[in-house]
């Protein structure tokens, strides 16, 4: 089994590559992959770059070129649901473009030529990661300063599996959250990457999951927290997280 892991932020890929053993570095358009065995089992990691055509290229060359079989996304996202708080995980049980829109001619949010909306992971795949990030919160206090948690208010983080909508925006505004919505679903996080990665691995046959630990509301305090929280918060999630989802797959 060979896994691709790819980093919203630079910050959580340097976390997880710190565990990496035997890395090697191979640079391809602009970016670096680093090879390697972590947790025991093969991989290959990068940082996605941001937006949904940087990290469609780098998925890509996880697929084609690193021949990755399982791809696991690991970032920060803004929240849409009310029930999120800084600190919480949503794993993406559904994943969707918001800003594609190619009406007339294709319904709203469709993929043209996929006949899909929604992209959806494997169940097992989803259950595996939301367990791992339960494990990772239920020992958060032994992972991250008190002082860090504190800054943030996180007292008892909650994970959810639930939708994800990316775009080609940083969305800083509670007023936009309506029009992230899709008919009849709740929408959990928006984000600028998860729904492109899952349309390259649908397109490719290979199962992938999307992890996003919540750094803002995507409201107009969101680029305020941003830098503070990606700093001293997201790599330990990040790494806490996929250090789990690698014990709980079956090898
Ligand atoms: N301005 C930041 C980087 C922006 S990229 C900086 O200079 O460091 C933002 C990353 O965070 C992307 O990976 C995106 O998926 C995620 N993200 C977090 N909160 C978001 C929000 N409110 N809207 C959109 N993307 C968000």
């Amino acid at each position: 089994m060979k896994i691709g892991i790819l980093g919203a932020m630079i910050e959580e890929v340097q976390a997880i590559k710190n565990n990496m053993k035997n890395v090697e570095t191979k640079k391809i358009g602009g970016r670096e992959y680093y090879t390697g065995k972590l947790h025991g089992i093969d991989t290959i990691l990068a940082f996605s770059r941001w937006g949904k055509v940087a990290s469609s290229s780098t998925v890509t060359t996880l697929i084609n070129t690193f021949d990755a079989e399982l791809i696991v996304f690991t970032g920060v996202a803004g929240a849409v649901s009310s029930k999120l708080n800084v600190g919480d995980v949503v794993i993406g049980d559904g994943l969707y473009q918001h800003d594609m829109d190619a009406r007339p001619i294709f319904e709203r949010h469709q993929i043209p030529l996929t006949e899909m909306i929604l992209f959806r992971p494997e169940k097992s795949l989803v259950d595996n990661a939301k367990s791992a990030a339960e494990k990772f919160i239920a020992g958060i206090n032994e992972n991250i300063p008190a002082e860090s948690l504190q800054k943030f208010s996180i007292s008892k983080p909650k994970v959810f599996a639930g939708i994800i909508a990316s775009g080609d925006q940083f969305i800083t505004n509670a007023a936009e959250h309506d029009a992230l919505r899709i008919d009849g679903e709740e929408v959990f996080a928006v984000e600028m990457e998860g729904a492109a990665i899952a349309q390259v691995c649908h397109e490719h046959d290979i199962p992938y999951i999307v992890v996003r630990t919540i750094s803002d509301k995507a409201d107009h305090s969101a680029d305020i927290d941003f830098p503070a929280f990606v700093a001293e918060i997201a790599p330990h999630y990040s790494d806490g997280i996929v250090k789990g989802i690698y014990a709980g797959l079956e090898k």
